[in-house]
């Protein structure tokens, strides 16, 4: 078992993310001065923590974005997202949708302000954008399959190779500036065009993916080609598998990082332009709480409410109980980024005394249309959907 343990290294999640920072900074992309010492810190430790038990992501088969089954046939692309499905065959929560949701989270959070935060958003998405990258998981060989060996094989041998050196001798930053030396002039800048398109429901319109299922769905479909590389007996094609992916992860990670930084310096930036409709929706019982569509607005000092578009905004009641508030009512419940559970209702910014919590993200639930089933632990209370379901009973 020692042989295929990854775990006597670093993290390559964290040197991915520490070679995509030092490949901006190689290429002198503007991007690279938007990130400090202290952002930079948070980038890189955050980058292994949705794999650890308990994380909020962390979860058997919710990193998997399987292209193709494990014996190499082709996986449908799931109707409504346009992307690939997780290891337990559910369109979300899976990399995509985490990769999508954390993005919209970190541009929202460093737009109020908040750049510790949003720096955690964006080191998980890139999380995401590596475990697609990462043949075993977008090939269904999950480390509860048959194929268990084959993969954690893979890894630790991308492990081995990432570091290029016995561990007590490892210089992180030193084996990532190779890494950037050998991936500069390969980022994929234009890929990362026009991110918060798409996945959006338009009325009368047929449903567009978004541009992170095109991308991904991309990642995936090439990496299913390694399928031979990580499961058979070729050492050679294995290791050649794992410079090429390895290659690839960077270069994306950079590309969206750098993505990261023109979404933000744009004159009005496209996460604040986004007005689409919610309806909350409780998630234990068949109500459904509210009758109209919500419209969620981003504040500077970094909460989101969410208002009807006659001006009525959402306030709780109750534990567990939602309700629309009329104008100018003294309770008024925002939502809040940032702290654990990620979506938290409180009355006119008493964030001592929450009322409801929705556990989950706000931004999780706006990207999956219609899926709202699959969103969620069993304990979430409210979800955000984006049609009103039909056949519901409304609490006003
Ligand atoms: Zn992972
Ligand atoms: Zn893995």
């Amino acid at each position: 078992m020692a042989k295929f343990d990854k775990h006597i290294y670093p993290s390559v999640h964290k040197g991915i993310m520490r070679a995509a920072l030092q490949l901006l900074a190689l290429e002198s992309h503007p991007a690279a001065e938007r990130f400090s010492a202290a952002d930079t810190e948070i980038l890189i430790s955050e980058a292994a923590a949705p794999d650890q038990l308990g994380d909020r992501h962390q979860g058997r088969g919710l990193h998997y974005y399987n292209a193709v089954r494990a014996d190499g046939s082709a996986l449908p692309l799931h109707p409504a997202t346009g992307g690939y499905c997780n290891g337990k065959g559910a369109p979300a929560p899976s990399p995509l949708s985490v990769l999508d949701a954390e993005y919209r989270a970190a541009l929202a959070l460093r737009l109020a302000g908040k750049h510790a935060a949003a720096m955690k958003s964006l080191s998980r998405a890139v999380h995401m954008l590596a475990d697609i990258c990462c043949p075993p998981h977008c090939t269904s060989l999950t480390y509860f399959s048959l194929y268990g060996a084959a993969h954690k094989r893979y890894e630790s041998r991308a492990a081995e190779i990432f570091w290029n050196c016995t561990p007590d001798a490892l210089s992180e930053p030193d084996a990532a500036a190779e890494w950037a030396k050998q991936a500069a002039g390969k980022v994929p800048y234009p890929t990362y065009a026009n991110l918060l398109s798409g996945s959006v429901p338009v009325s009368g319109k047929p449903w567009q993916p978004g541009r992170f299922a095109v991308i991904c769905n991309a990642l995936a479909e090439s990496g299913a080609k390694h399928l031979d590389a990580v499961r058979g007996s070729d050492d050679a094609a294995r290791i050649q598998s794992i410079r090429e992916r390895l290659l690839l992860s960077i270069t994306n990670a950079a590309a969206l990082l750098a993505a990261f930084d023109r979404d933000l310096t744009e004159e009005n930036p496209a996460i604040r332009r986004e007005n689409h409709p919610y309806w909350l929706k409780s998630f234990n019982t068949a109500f459904v709480v509210s009758r109209e569509p919500l419209y969620l607005h981003f504040a500077d000092e970094g909460t989101v409410s969410l208002r009807t578009q006659d001006g009525r905004a959402l306030a709780v009641g109750a534990f567990g109980r939602v309700l629309l508030t009329e104008p100018h009512t003294d309770l008024i419940t925002q939502f809040r980024f940032g702290r654990e559970p990620l979506l938290t209702l409180y009355p006119n910014g008493d964030q001592n005394r929450l009322l409801a919590q929705i556990r989950g993200q706000l931004h999780c639930i706006r990207r999956v249309s219609n899926m709202q089933g699959n969103l969620f632990l069993s304990q979430v209370s409210f979800a955000l959907v984006n049609q009103p379901p039909e056949g519901a009973k409304y609490l006003y």
